[in-house]
């Protein structure tokens, strides 16, 4: 079982990852980027990649293709170097005090070709219609709220780095 990242709009590369490698890569994208997550339009972006969890949407079933991130042509170019810094970030090992272990080379890798990805997609590929949506908080976690051991903001289960020590 595995995900994978593509990037439809421009190539047919692909970034394959094994369950383990997946939630690696989400949960670093989120200890890493919400300590850089000021802005509104950042947060949203920290909820949505929160919410790639399997522990919601099961083993395997959270890849996605780049188009699918809630971007806002408005603030597009905003976005998209929020989302490369955070992965600068990352592969310069950066913010990474609430790791609890190093990524590996694999993990590094994968996130150099996310980086690459995201470089490529340009506002004219946004596609509203296409995006996964950022689902609605019931009101017991609200949006924003940010998790007390992981400082890592929550989707509307939880938080993505707590779930991860949960059995599937
Ligand atoms: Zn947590």
């Amino acid at each position: 079982m595995a995900n994978t990242i593509t990037n439809r709009c421009i190539n047919a590369e692909m970034i394959n990852m094994s369950n383990g490698y997946t939630s690696a890569f989400i949960e670093i994208t989120c200890l890493v980027g919400s300590h850089s997550a000021h802005e509104p339009h950042e947060k949203d972006l920290m909820v949505w990649f929160a919410q790639r969890d399997q522990h919601i949407f099961g083993a395997g079933a959270v890849g996605f293709d780049i188009v699918e991130i809630v971007w806002d042509k408005n603030l597009f170019e905003r976005q998209k170097t929020f989302i490369l810094q955070v992965t600068d970030l990352i592969i310069a090992k950066k913010n990474w005090e609430n790791m609890e272990c190093a990524p590996d080379s694999q993990t590094l890798k994968n996130f150099r070709a996310f980086y690459q990805m995201i470089a490529q997609f340009k506002s004219e590929n946004v596609d509203e219609s296409l995006e996964i949506p950022i689902a609605s908080f019931d009101g017991t976690i609200k949006l924003y709220d940010t998790c007390g051991i992981h400082k890592v903001y929550k989707h509307f289960r939880g938080c993505v780095v707590c779930n991860a020590a949960l059995p599937y």
